[in-house]
Protein backbone atom coordinates (compact mmCIF):
# COMPACT_ATOMS: atom_id res chain seq x y z
CA UNK A 1 0.00 0.00 0.00
CA UNK A 2 2.79 2.40 0.64
CA UNK A 3 4.19 2.26 -2.83
CA UNK A 4 0.58 3.30 -4.53
CA UNK A 5 0.34 6.22 -1.97
CA UNK A 6 3.74 7.11 -2.88
CA UNK A 7 3.24 6.95 -6.57
CA UNK A 8 -0.31 9.21 -6.13
CA UNK A 9 1.95 11.55 -4.12
CA UNK A 10 4.03 11.94 -6.75
CA UNK A 11 1.44 12.06 -9.45
CA UNK A 12 -0.21 14.88 -7.42
CA UNK A 13 2.53 17.21 -7.68
CA UNK A 14 3.38 16.34 -11.11
CA UNK A 15 0.17 17.98 -12.35
CA UNK A 16 -1.07 19.70 -9.53
CA UNK A 17 -3.49 17.79 -8.24
CA UNK A 18 -5.28 17.36 -5.48
CA UNK A 19 -7.86 14.63 -4.11
CA UNK A 20 -10.99 15.54 -2.61
CA UNK A 21 -13.16 12.56 -0.62
CA UNK A 22 -16.33 12.03 0.99
CA UNK A 23 -16.83 9.95 4.84
CA UNK A 24 -18.36 7.16 3.08
CA UNK A 25 -15.45 6.33 1.27
CA UNK A 26 -12.95 3.38 2.74
CA UNK A 27 -10.52 4.22 5.37
CA UNK A 28 -6.99 4.20 2.97
CA UNK A 29 -9.31 6.58 0.76
CA UNK A 30 -9.99 8.85 3.55
CA UNK A 31 -6.91 9.08 4.72
CA UNK A 32 -4.74 10.19 1.48
CA UNK A 33 -7.15 12.61 0.77
CA UNK A 34 -6.08 16.70 0.75
CA UNK A 35 -10.01 17.99 1.24
CA UNK A 36 -12.21 15.10 3.61
CA UNK A 37 -15.74 16.08 4.41
CA UNK A 38 -19.41 16.32 3.88
CA UNK A 39 -20.93 17.68 0.58
CA UNK A 40 -20.86 21.21 1.60
CA UNK A 41 -17.52 21.42 2.76
CA UNK A 42 -16.42 19.49 -0.34
CA UNK A 43 -18.28 21.84 -2.79
CA UNK A 44 -16.76 25.26 -0.92
CA UNK A 45 -13.14 23.48 -0.97
CA UNK A 46 -13.51 22.72 -4.79
CA UNK A 47 -14.44 26.47 -5.27
CA UNK A 48 -11.48 27.64 -3.72
CA UNK A 49 -8.49 25.52 -5.12
CA UNK A 50 -6.08 26.72 -7.51
CA UNK A 51 -4.88 23.21 -8.49
CA UNK A 52 -5.31 22.36 -12.40
CA UNK A 53 -6.74 18.63 -11.33
CA UNK A 54 -9.28 17.55 -8.98
CA UNK A 55 -10.15 13.71 -8.42
CA UNK A 56 -13.37 13.78 -6.82
CA UNK A 57 -13.57 10.25 -4.72
CA UNK A 58 -16.81 10.67 -4.16
CA UNK A 59 -19.72 9.95 -6.69
CA UNK A 60 -20.71 11.39 -9.94
CA UNK A 61 -22.79 14.23 -8.65
CA UNK A 62 -19.92 15.50 -6.53
CA UNK A 63 -17.54 15.53 -9.28
CA UNK A 64 -20.20 17.12 -11.47
CA UNK A 65 -20.65 20.32 -8.53
CA UNK A 66 -16.34 20.72 -8.38
CA UNK A 67 -16.96 21.09 -12.71
CA UNK A 68 -19.85 23.04 -12.39
CA UNK A 69 -17.86 24.95 -9.93
CA UNK A 70 -14.41 25.35 -12.19
CA UNK A 71 -15.24 25.29 -15.65
CA UNK A 72 -11.28 25.49 -16.11
CA UNK A 73 -10.46 22.32 -14.21
CA UNK A 74 -10.02 18.83 -15.04
CA UNK A 75 -12.38 16.99 -12.80
CA UNK A 76 -11.93 12.74 -12.51
CA UNK A 77 -14.16 10.50 -11.10
CA UNK A 78 -11.66 6.93 -10.25
CA UNK A 79 -14.80 5.30 -11.15
CA UNK A 80 -17.32 5.79 -13.56
CA UNK A 81 -20.16 3.81 -12.23
CA UNK A 82 -19.82 5.42 -8.62
CA UNK A 83 -23.63 7.31 -8.95
CA UNK A 84 -26.44 7.79 -6.69
CA UNK A 85 -29.86 6.86 -6.63
CA UNK A 86 -31.09 10.23 -5.25
CA UNK A 87 -29.96 11.64 -9.10
CA UNK A 88 -29.92 8.68 -11.00
CA UNK A 89 -33.49 7.73 -10.77
CA UNK A 90 -34.82 11.25 -11.96
CA UNK A 91 -36.49 10.83 -14.76
CA UNK A 92 -35.56 13.76 -16.37
CA UNK A 93 -38.55 15.09 -18.46
CA UNK A 94 -40.96 13.69 -15.69
CA UNK A 95 -39.07 16.50 -13.67
CA UNK A 96 -38.96 18.80 -15.97
CA UNK A 97 -42.90 18.69 -16.51
CA UNK A 98 -43.49 18.55 -12.45
CA UNK A 99 -41.49 21.66 -11.83
CA UNK A 100 -43.65 23.09 -15.41
CA UNK A 101 -46.55 22.40 -13.63
CA UNK A 102 -45.29 24.36 -10.47
CA UNK A 103 -43.88 27.48 -12.49
CA UNK A 104 -44.41 29.67 -9.82
CA UNK A 105 -42.52 27.69 -6.90
CA UNK A 106 -39.43 28.40 -5.96
CA UNK A 107 -37.75 24.85 -6.89
CA UNK A 108 -35.40 23.80 -3.39
CA UNK A 109 -33.06 20.86 -4.19
CA UNK A 110 -30.67 18.82 -2.94
CA UNK A 111 -27.28 18.64 -3.88
CA UNK A 112 -27.51 15.00 -4.31
CA UNK A 113 -29.26 15.52 -8.21
CA UNK A 114 -27.75 15.71 -11.47
CA UNK A 115 -26.62 19.03 -13.57
CA UNK A 116 -29.82 18.83 -15.19
CA UNK A 117 -31.86 18.77 -12.10
CA UNK A 118 -29.75 21.93 -10.94
CA UNK A 119 -29.84 23.52 -14.25
CA UNK A 120 -33.91 24.32 -13.75
CA UNK A 121 -33.55 24.80 -9.48
CA UNK A 122 -33.68 28.12 -8.28
CA UNK A 123 -31.12 27.09 -5.16
CA UNK A 124 -29.75 23.80 -4.05
CA UNK A 125 -29.18 23.09 -0.37
CA UNK A 126 -26.69 20.10 1.03
CA UNK A 127 -27.87 18.37 4.65
CA UNK A 128 -25.98 20.77 6.50
CA UNK A 129 -27.53 23.69 5.21
CA UNK A 130 -30.95 22.59 4.41
CA UNK A 131 -33.15 24.01 7.28
CA UNK A 132 -31.24 27.63 6.53
CA UNK A 133 -31.58 27.63 2.91
CA UNK A 134 -35.44 27.03 3.22
CA UNK A 135 -35.47 29.99 6.03
CA UNK A 136 -34.54 31.80 3.39
CA UNK A 137 -37.63 31.76 1.19
CA UNK A 138 -40.12 34.33 1.54
CA UNK A 139 -43.01 32.44 3.82
CA UNK A 140 -45.46 33.85 0.84
CA UNK A 141 -43.60 31.83 -1.58
CA UNK A 142 -44.06 28.07 -2.59
CA UNK A 143 -41.52 25.86 -2.36
CA UNK A 144 -41.26 22.45 -4.20
CA UNK A 145 -38.38 20.23 -2.92
CA UNK A 146 -36.46 17.81 -4.92
CA UNK A 147 -34.86 15.14 -5.06
CA UNK A 148 -35.38 13.39 -1.17
CA UNK A 149 -38.47 13.24 -0.06
CA UNK A 150 -37.15 12.17 3.17
CA UNK A 151 -34.58 15.12 3.66
CA UNK A 152 -38.00 17.37 2.51
CA UNK A 153 -40.58 15.34 5.05
CA UNK A 154 -37.76 15.99 7.38
CA UNK A 155 -37.43 19.85 7.16
CA UNK A 156 -41.06 19.85 6.51
CA UNK A 157 -41.53 19.11 10.21
CA UNK A 158 -38.54 21.00 11.62
CA UNK A 159 -39.54 24.18 10.09
CA UNK A 160 -43.27 23.91 10.07
CA UNK A 161 -43.20 24.86 6.30
CA UNK A 162 -45.68 23.13 3.43
CA UNK A 163 -43.82 21.70 0.34
CA UNK A 164 -44.53 19.84 -2.56
CA UNK A 165 -42.12 17.17 -2.76
CA UNK A 166 -40.21 15.09 -5.30
CA UNK A 167 -40.65 10.76 -4.34
CA UNK A 168 -36.88 10.21 -3.70
CA UNK A 169 -34.65 8.01 -1.72
CA UNK A 170 -31.40 7.00 -0.97
CA UNK A 171 -32.00 3.72 -1.72
CA UNK A 172 -28.87 3.09 1.65
CA UNK A 173 -30.76 5.12 4.25
CA UNK A 174 -34.20 4.64 3.30
CA UNK A 175 -33.27 0.77 4.10
CA UNK A 176 -32.47 0.94 7.91
CA UNK A 177 -34.62 -1.94 9.74
CA UNK A 178 -36.99 0.17 11.94
CA UNK A 179 -37.24 -2.85 14.23
CA UNK A 180 -33.61 -3.42 14.96
CA UNK A 181 -33.25 0.29 15.85
CA UNK A 182 -35.98 0.16 18.17
CA UNK A 183 -34.69 -2.70 19.48
CA UNK A 184 -31.22 -1.07 20.19
CA UNK A 185 -33.01 1.60 22.02
CA UNK A 186 -33.73 -0.83 24.17
CA UNK A 187 -30.43 -2.96 24.53
CA UNK A 188 -28.18 0.53 24.82
CA UNK A 189 -30.53 2.45 26.99
CA UNK A 190 -28.17 5.41 27.34
CA UNK A 191 -26.39 5.40 23.86
CA UNK A 192 -26.70 8.75 21.34
CA UNK A 193 -28.57 7.81 18.49
CA UNK A 194 -27.08 10.00 15.80
CA UNK A 195 -28.66 9.76 12.37
CA UNK A 196 -29.01 11.46 8.28
CA UNK A 197 -31.65 13.19 7.22
CA UNK A 198 -31.58 10.83 4.47
CA UNK A 199 -33.50 8.32 6.52
CA UNK A 200 -37.14 8.02 6.47
CA UNK A 201 -39.01 9.75 9.33
CA UNK A 202 -39.85 7.17 11.54
CA UNK A 203 -36.19 6.06 12.06
CA UNK A 204 -35.62 9.91 12.56
CA UNK A 205 -37.89 10.47 15.54
CA UNK A 206 -35.84 7.38 17.06
CA UNK A 207 -32.74 9.86 16.59
CA UNK A 208 -31.46 12.20 19.35
CA UNK A 209 -29.07 13.89 16.59
CA UNK A 210 -30.09 14.69 12.93
CA UNK A 211 -27.50 15.99 10.49
CA UNK A 212 -24.90 15.96 8.10
CA UNK A 213 -22.44 13.80 8.30
CA UNK A 214 -20.20 16.54 9.80
CA UNK A 215 -22.27 17.35 11.76
CA UNK A 216 -22.66 14.03 12.94
CA UNK A 217 -18.91 13.87 13.78
CA UNK A 218 -19.17 17.31 15.30
CA UNK A 219 -22.54 16.21 17.66
CA UNK A 220 -20.56 12.96 18.48
CA UNK A 221 -17.46 14.69 19.50
CA UNK A 222 -19.31 16.84 22.09
CA UNK A 223 -21.45 14.22 23.20
CA UNK A 224 -20.56 12.55 26.90
CA UNK A 225 -22.47 9.10 26.05
CA UNK A 226 -20.02 6.20 25.59
CA UNK A 227 -21.93 4.24 23.35
CA UNK A 228 -23.27 6.16 19.64
CA UNK A 229 -25.74 4.37 17.27
CA UNK A 230 -25.10 4.82 14.26
CA UNK A 231 -27.65 5.30 11.22
CA UNK A 232 -25.69 6.49 8.52
CA UNK A 233 -23.14 4.76 5.86
CA UNK A 234 -20.72 2.97 8.17
CA UNK A 235 -17.49 5.06 6.41
CA UNK A 236 -18.29 8.10 8.85
CA UNK A 237 -17.25 5.87 12.41
CA UNK A 238 -13.55 5.69 10.77
CA UNK A 239 -13.54 9.53 11.12
CA UNK A 240 -15.52 8.82 15.08
CA UNK A 241 -12.99 6.53 15.72
CA UNK A 242 -10.04 9.18 15.33
CA UNK A 243 -11.97 11.35 17.22
CA UNK A 244 -13.60 9.52 19.90
CA UNK A 245 -11.28 6.13 20.55
CA UNK A 246 -13.07 5.67 23.71
CA UNK A 247 -16.43 5.32 22.58
CA UNK A 248 -18.57 2.70 21.16
CA UNK A 249 -19.73 2.95 17.91
CA UNK A 250 -23.16 0.86 16.35
CA UNK A 251 -23.90 0.26 13.27
CA UNK A 252 -27.86 -0.08 12.41
CA UNK A 253 -28.46 -3.18 10.52
CA UNK A 254 -30.34 -2.59 6.95
CA UNK A 255 -33.44 -4.83 6.26
CA UNK A 256 -31.56 -7.51 4.54
CA UNK A 257 -29.87 -7.49 8.11
CA UNK A 258 -26.43 -6.74 6.64
CA UNK A 259 -24.36 -3.23 7.81
CA UNK A 260 -25.20 -0.62 5.26
CA UNK A 261 -22.74 0.50 2.82
CA UNK A 262 -22.57 2.75 -0.29
CA UNK A 263 -21.80 0.83 -3.31
CA UNK A 264 -21.20 3.80 -4.88
CA UNK A 265 -18.78 5.37 -2.59
CA UNK A 266 -17.10 2.14 -2.16
CA UNK A 267 -16.09 2.20 -5.91
CA UNK A 268 -13.38 4.79 -5.55
CA UNK A 269 -10.20 2.62 -4.31
CA UNK A 270 -6.07 3.82 -4.37
CA UNK A 271 -5.58 1.86 -7.57
CA UNK A 272 -8.20 3.80 -9.27
CA UNK A 273 -7.24 6.98 -7.88
CA UNK A 274 -3.43 6.29 -9.48
CA UNK A 275 -4.99 5.33 -12.51
CA UNK A 276 -7.05 7.96 -13.51
CA UNK A 277 -4.38 10.79 -12.70
CA UNK A 278 -2.04 8.54 -15.24
CA UNK A 279 -4.55 7.93 -18.11
CA UNK A 280 -6.45 11.67 -17.31
CA UNK A 281 -9.58 9.20 -17.76
CA UNK A 282 -13.39 9.64 -16.40
CA UNK A 283 -12.92 13.30 -17.12
CA UNK A 284 -15.94 15.01 -16.07
CA UNK A 285 -18.06 17.02 -19.62
CA UNK A 286 -20.63 19.16 -19.24
CA UNK A 287 -22.48 21.06 -21.60
CA UNK A 288 -21.36 24.89 -20.92
CA UNK A 289 -25.25 26.21 -21.59
CA UNK A 290 -25.94 23.56 -18.92
CA UNK A 291 -23.40 24.43 -16.39
CA UNK A 292 -23.58 28.10 -16.79
CA UNK A 293 -27.59 27.58 -15.04
CA UNK A 294 -26.66 25.12 -12.58
CA UNK A 295 -24.04 27.33 -11.31
CA UNK A 296 -26.75 30.07 -10.63
CA UNK A 297 -28.67 27.92 -8.09
CA UNK A 298 -25.57 26.45 -6.60
CA UNK A 299 -23.45 29.96 -5.85
CA UNK A 300 -26.87 31.46 -4.36
CA UNK A 301 -26.35 28.65 -1.84
CA UNK A 302 -22.48 29.28 -1.50
CA UNK A 303 -23.37 32.83 -0.66
CA UNK A 304 -25.64 31.61 2.46
CA UNK A 305 -23.29 29.25 3.65
P1 LIG B 1 -23.48 14.78 3.50
O1 LIG B 1 -23.51 16.05 2.72
O2 LIG B 1 -24.19 14.88 4.82
O3 LIG B 1 -22.09 14.27 3.66
O4 LIG B 1 -24.33 13.69 2.72
C1 LIG B 1 -23.99 13.20 1.46
C2 LIG B 1 -24.67 11.96 1.14
O5 LIG B 1 -24.65 11.50 0.04
C3 LIG B 1 -25.39 11.29 2.19
O6 LIG B 1 -25.87 10.08 1.73
FE1 LIG C 1 -26.33 8.64 -2.80
FE2 LIG C 1 -27.26 7.36 -0.69
FE3 LIG C 1 -24.81 6.80 -1.59
FE4 LIG C 1 -25.33 9.14 -0.36
S1 LIG C 1 -25.41 7.09 0.55
S2 LIG C 1 -24.17 8.85 -2.26
S3 LIG C 1 -27.41 9.54 -1.07
S4 LIG C 1 -26.74 6.45 -2.69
Amino acid sequence: MNDIIKEIKELKEKRNAIIMAHYYTDAEVQDIADYLGDSLYLAQRAKETDADVIVFAGVEFMAETAKILNPNKTVLLPDQNAGCSLADDVDIPEFLKWRKEHQDYVLVSYINCSTEVKAVSDIICTSSNAKRIVESIPEDKRILFGTDKNLGAYLQKVLKREMVIWDGSCEVHREYNYDATRALKNKFPNAFFVAHPECPSPLLELADYVGSTTGIINAVETSTQKEIVVLTEKGVIHQLNKIAPDKEFISVPNNANVCNICPHMKLNTLEKIRDVLVENKNEIVLDETLRQKALLPLEKMLSLS
